[in-house]
Order: C-alpha cells, then structure tokens, then sequence
C-alpha cells in the first residue's frame, strides 16, 4: 500500500454505521480494514490506489444467491412501501412466490438494513429451505395464503394508518366506492382478531380472503395479494386510499352504499379494465 494512502483501520460498529463513507475511501485509493474486537474481520481493496487496482468487481455482493431479482424486488417493495406512508419501521411483511415455495422477509429487521442474502425461503409448511435469519413472524398466514391461493405471486402485510384505524374499530369497508372492486368483491372484510404470529390468525385471514384478494386484520392491519410485487403494493395503496375515504365519509354522515347489483356490474367491468384486469388473481 501506498503511503499516501495509508490503511484504515475501523471497527464493525463503526462501519456498519458508514458504510458509503468507506466505499468512497477505498475509490480513493485507502485499503479499508474493518475490525472486531481488534481483530480484522474485512478488507475493502482501494480502487484506484496503486497496483491492485485492477481488482474486476464484476456484480454486486450476493448477486449469485438463488432468486437474487426477487430478493432484490422483495427488499424495494418493503422499503417503497414505508417511504409512501403504506407503512413504518420494521412492521409488516411480505412474500413472493418462487420455485419450490416463497421467499419472505426477516423478523423485526428494518427494510432499510434488509440485503437479499437476509431474505429466508421457505416451504409452503414453513419450514427454512435457506437463510440465517428466522422468517417474518407471519409465515404460518404467508404459506398458508400462498398455497391455499395458486393464482397469487406475492403478499404484502401492512400497518398502514388509515386500513388499521378501521381494522382497529373492527369494520369491514363495504361499497362505499365502487372502487372497493380492487380487492376481488363487494366488500373488503375485516378477520376478527387474533394474536400475531399464529395459526389462528393464518385462519381468520383465510377466512375473510374467500372470495377476495384482500383483507383487514382486526386491531392490527390489512393483507394484501398481487399477481406480483408491483400488483400487490398497487392494490394496496388503493385499499389504503379507500380506508381513508371511508373513515372520512364517517365523519361528515352516513356514507351511501352501491346495491349488489351496482357492484356486479364494477365487478364484470373490472374483469376487461386494465388497471385492474386481473383475471388470474381472482
Ligand atoms: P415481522 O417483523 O416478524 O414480520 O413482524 C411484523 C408484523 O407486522 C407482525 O404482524
Ligand atoms: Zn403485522
């Protein structure tokens, strides 16, 4: 190493806290040396610094994992889900299906510090085919929506704030707007509660999906399903907007209800509009 350049010797804690900081010192041309406890646990080679600076980075880190786009496309949908308000922190999961059962993301971590080598996949009994992390709390309601339902390619769970006021006060949304057609039905209902994290929960959700592609989960949030990521957090920023609609239509009065025969009619219509034509999902 050059001694312009000298070493940088920086402990995990530290580095985990900045990390872009030390991607752009080794473009300097500083050799990084991350430490634990003293000990050097990673080296990041300079890029520009000296003779080695012909070291090939060829693709990103983990890029080789099985499914990597998915885990990828999993891991932005979370974090585009909280930077437009769908949800916050580290509540909520989600799912995607692929070969042999889904791919779902870890326990209590924030989207934010997610990597696709900490998305877990899963058989559809639960059980972990790969990863180190435990998986989302919800699998037991993840697997089992995912096989009871062939026709869905992703899941997204939130605890957005307008679906989980109503989820809070235990109400279903019903025609209110003929929009409520985007969750499959003439309604979205609400599961009764149920502890997070168990079979009950699993049940009640799959109880209130019959029929739907989307429900709310009493005193805690709404599930949503998607013939894919994008099709999932779309249907979900609807649902989301259709809470806070009814919630407000319940503050001024008596909010005026479509008939069955006014729904069936969105219903039919649906099946041929594109923004919602969703034939496989239903
Ligand atoms: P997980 O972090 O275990 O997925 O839990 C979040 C949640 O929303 C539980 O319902
Ligand atoms: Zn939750």
């Amino acid at each position: 190493m050059s001694k312009d350049h000298p070493t940088l010797l920086v402990n995990a804690t530290e580095a985990n806290q900045r990390f872009s900081r030390l991607l752009a010192e080794s473009e300097q041309g500083h050799e990084v040396v991350i430490t634990r406890r003293g000990r050097a646990v990673a080296r990041l080679l300079p890029v520009f610094g000296g003779d080695e600076a012909e070291t090939s980075f060829g693709h990103p880190v983990g890029s080789d994992l099985p499914d990597y786009d998915k885990r990828r496309a999993l891991i932005d949908t979370c974090r585009q889900m909280n930077k437009i308000g769908l949800n916050q922190g580290a509540s909520g999961n989600a799912s995607v299906r692929v070969d042999g059962g889904l791919l779902i993301t870890p326990s209590g971590l924030d989207y934010d510090k997610t990597e696709p080598v900490d998305i877990v996949k899963i058989n559809y009994e639960g059980r972990v085919l790969r990863g180190s992390r435990n998986p989302s709390s919800e699998w037991h309601f993840h697997c089992r929506v995912m096989a009871a339902k062939p026709e869905a390619g992703a899941l997204l769970h939130t605890h957005s704030i307008n679906a989980t006021t109503l989820a809070c006060l235990g109400r279903s949304i019903p025609p209110f707007h003929y929009m409520v057609a985007v969750a499959g039905g003439r309604d979205i209902r609400c599961a009764p509660y149920a502890t997070f994290g168990t079979e009950k929960l699993a049940d009640a959700v799959l109880t209130a999906l019959d029929g739907r592609l989307a429900c709310l989960m009493a005193n805690h949030g709404m599930l949503v399903m998607g013939r894919d990521l994008e099709d999932a957090l779309k249907r979900a920023v609807e649902i989301e907007t259709l809470a806070a609609q009814y919630l407000k239509a319940l503050a001024v009065g008596k909010p005026q209800l479509l008939t069955v025969g006014d729904m069936d009619v969105v219903l039919e219509k649906f099946k041929s509009y594109s923004a919602w034509a969703n034939p496989k999902a239903r």
